[in-house]
């Protein structure tokens, strides 16, 4: 047995989870009612698989800006340092079907993206790091396999 960390992925085992998957990882209610929800969005499967940092900087970028376009519930996203995925809170949204289309449209964004937004040392820590075609190629690969969303588990063998 593991000791019950605090950290909610801490206690997940990576090595029982199937790659792509969103999860729900974590709720907190405030004092006036108001819920943050935080969904652990796995592009790769923990240690056999990672983004590579420049398509996951600029994935970030555009992921960011677009997602706030169909909703106004987002709080963060964030990538996770393993890069094989990112963190999304949003606020008082519990629809888990709804989140799985505001993360189809957003990755359908960065797919007809020109651009990466931000990526300058005015807007960006590390404006050098960035690849569109990096970025486009994981988000492709993720709605490929949009089918795989739901499932967070292997299946038993
Ligand atoms: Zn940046």
């Amino acid at each position: 047995m593991m000791k019950k960390m605090n950290v909610e992925s801490f206690n997940l085992d990576h090595t029982k989870v199937a790659a792509p998957f969103v999860r729900l990882a974590g709720t907190k209610v405030g004092k006036n009612g108001d819920e943050i929800l935080k969904y652990d969005i796995r592009f790769k499967q923990p240690n056999k698989e990672h983004m590579e940092m420049p398509g996951l900087h600029s994935l970030e970028h555009l992921m960011a800006e677009n997602i706030r376009n169909h909703t106004d519930q987002v709080v963060d996203l964030s990538p996770m340092g393993c890069q094989t995925g990112f963190y999304l809170s949003v606020i008082n949204h519990d629809n888990f079907e709804e989140i799985l289309d505001i993360l189809e449209k957003t990755l359908q964004d960065v797919l007809q993206a020109t651009e990466v937004p931000a990526c300058n040392e005015v807007q960006c820590g590390w404006a050098a790091s960035h690849s569109l075609e990096g970025a486009k190629e994981i988000a492709a690969e993720m709605l490929a396999k949009k089918d795989e969303w739901r499932q967070i588990y292997k299946e038993e063998a």
